[in-house]
């Protein structure tokens, strides 16, 4: 026990935060009648210190997300070498000059959400010789969030980007409004998960596209209930955020 107090103290315990997410994640799946291991837990570790992420390497996570690439650059190039099977996710939006460095980090982008970035991701994939794992971001509903491409233009969009050779494109990805009544954003969930079956049924996604990207703190349970398969997960694993 740690008598003389510290800064530790204020902070939750993450391997009891952990815990418990993964028990709500696993009764979630029961209620959904579906499998824990179709559900991929992403730690947003935004604005969380590297050494605390190290933390949560060492209590089991192996997925983390970041939203900006600066931020990113600095933490993976401390924490890499030493974590190699950690896969590092961009979450956020991606401004067109930072392509180059996000390709170069990146074992994934969630943010595509038009035809010039995924373009220009595709160009820097193919001359670094690495095939990208991408997600396109789709715009529900959400007036306070510019990011994501218009529900209307999501299957012209995923067409397009399902041709780039060096992008491999998993799934769709969203960030609906906050709303306190989890039950309200449900509806935005389903509607992620109806243009993930659309794109499956018509065939312009190839078979692979399977992957939503959709769910929070506030409302993993109900995005796992209409189908996420990966949950970005903040504020319930690290704490607030300064
Ligand atoms: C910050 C962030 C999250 C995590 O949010 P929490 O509420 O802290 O869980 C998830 N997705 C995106 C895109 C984010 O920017």
């Amino acid at each position: 026990m740690n008598l003389d107090g510290g800064s530790q103290a204020a902070e939750p315990l993450l391997s009891s935060a952990l815990h418990s997410i993964r028990q709500r994640i696993a009764a979630a799946c029961a209620r959904a009648g579906r499998n824990e291991s179709e559900v991929t837990l992403v730690a947003v570790s935004k604005t969380v210190a590297a050494e605390r992420v190290q933390e949560a390497i060492a209590a089991g996570l192996t997925v983390f997300g970041e939203n900006r690439v600066q931020e990113a650059e600095a933490k993976i190039a401390q924490l890499a070498p030493q974590n190699a099977q950690i896969e590092w996710h961009l979450i956020g939006h991606l401004q067109s000059n930072k392509a180059r460095k996000a390709v170069a980090l990146f074992d994934a982008v969630q943010s595509v959400d038009d035809e010039a970035l995924a373009e220009r991701l595709n160009r820097i994939a193919a001359e670094i010789g690495k095939r990208l794992p991408v997600f396109i971001e789709v715009h529900l509903g959400n007036e306070d969030s510019k990011a994501g491409v218009a529900p209307g233009e999501a299957l012209p969009l995923i067409e397009k980007v399902s041709k780039l050779s060096s992008l491999e494109l998993k799934g769709l990805m969203t960030v609906p409004p906050f709303l306190e009544n989890v039950e309200e954003v449900r509806p935005f969930f389903r509607q992620l998960r109806e243009l993930r079956d659309e794109a499956l049924r018509t065939g312009i996604a190839g078979t692979a596209f399977t992957q939503l990207s959709m769910g929070m703190s506030h409302d993993f349970e109900v995005a796992i209930e209409e189908g996420a398969t990966l949950v970005r997960i903040g504020t319930a694993l690290f704490g607030a955020r300064a």
